[in-house]
């Protein structure tokens, strides 16, 4: 099934995303039961990313991929990102895709890795959208509500939206962001830009202090004062963060829904209890 059914079907569609584990097929064997876990919560759709951190991917996204759809029943999209790809790599990765049954791919540029020379024959992810979207595939994109690191502007990275959707993207989905202000600033923007077509909103839950160190630190995403009040008062109290930080994702999402948001886009980071906390405090609203 293309994915941009779904959004004349549901009030809100509710993805979730996972990443493959490190290397070698045992570990892969490990993700399967959370799998598990995840598709019993209904999602709409899983996604699971390619190669993240600029690093090189082999083909666990499309494994993974394969798996959900196929022995879970769960329509799946698999990333896939062309920084260090050439035409003829992405050619057969699209293949295998196909072969496999994927029907959908989130189409991305990845991250520049500065330890390995780029590759030059897709410059931006909308390049590579055309290529998904003439493989027959239905493609999605990435969007950021505080504006993409390398973009000069807000405003100018929404423009660039056109680029992508124009290439075929039927929706986006936003980076992680924890302040809905900024998320609902974007939307405004993206709608009077011209941009239509569905967004879901990218919600991570942050429940531990390592979390806390590696993605909130390294996110340019803005933090609300009612968020780095959480973070000081649990600073010591590992429990007690990672309640507080479900609530969080919970209050953050409802709001979002009840706000209007055509999908939430769940960053559980492989941790199925943590999506179960919080779709258990969403469920109604879904
Ligand atoms: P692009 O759309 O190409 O944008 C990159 C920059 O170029 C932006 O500043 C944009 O404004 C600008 N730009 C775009 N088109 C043009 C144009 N025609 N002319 C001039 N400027 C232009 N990374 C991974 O490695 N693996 C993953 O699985 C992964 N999953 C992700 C999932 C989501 C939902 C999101 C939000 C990000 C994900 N990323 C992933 C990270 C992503 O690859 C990086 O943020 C990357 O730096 C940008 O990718 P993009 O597809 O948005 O690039």
């Amino acid at each position: 099934m293309y994915l941009n059914e779904l959004f004349s079907m549901k009030n809100c569609v509710f993805s979730i995303e996972v990443f493959p584990p490190k290397k070698n097929v045992a570990s892969l064997n490990t993700l399967y039961p959370k799998l598990k876990e995840l598709a019993a919560l209904s999602p709409d759709f899983i996604s699971v990313t390619y190669g993240a951190g600029g690093n090189v991917a082999d083909d666990s996204t499309c494994q993974i991929a394969a798996y959900i759809k196929r022995e879970l029943g769960i329509e799946s999209l698999a990333h896939l990102t062309c920084v260090n790809s050439e035409k003829e790599q992405i050619q057969d990765t699209l293949q295998q895709l196909r072969q496999n049954g994927i029907e959908n791919v989130l189409a991305l540029r990845g991250d520049i890795n500065p330890n390995l020379p780029r590759k030059t024959d897709y410059r931006y992810a909308s390049e590579l959208a055309s290529v998904v979207h003439e493989s027959g595939f239905n493609v999605v994109g990435a969007c950021y509500p505080e504006g993409h690191v390398e973009s000069d502007s807000l405003r100018q990275d929404v423009e660039n939206l056109h680029y992508k959707i124009e290439a075929g993207v039927t929706h986006l989905i936003t980076q992680l962001f924890f302040d809905n202000g900024v998320f609902y600033r974007f939307l405004n923007l993206a709608r009077k830009a011209g941009v239509s077509v569905p967004i879901e909103a990218g919600v991570m839950p942050i429940v531990s202090k390592t979390q806390v160190e590696r993605t909130v630190a390294l996110s340019s995403a803005s933090l609300p004062s009612e968020f780095t009040k959480m973070i000081s008062k649990y600073d010591h109290d590992e429990q007690g963060l990672f309640d507080a930080g479900i609530d969080y994702a919970i209050r953050q999402i409802r709001d979002l829904i009840e706000g209007g948001t055509d999908g939430i886009h769940l960053y559980a980071m492989n941790r199925p209890m943590v999506a179960r906390k919080v779709y258990e405090g969403i469920k109604d609203l879904l």
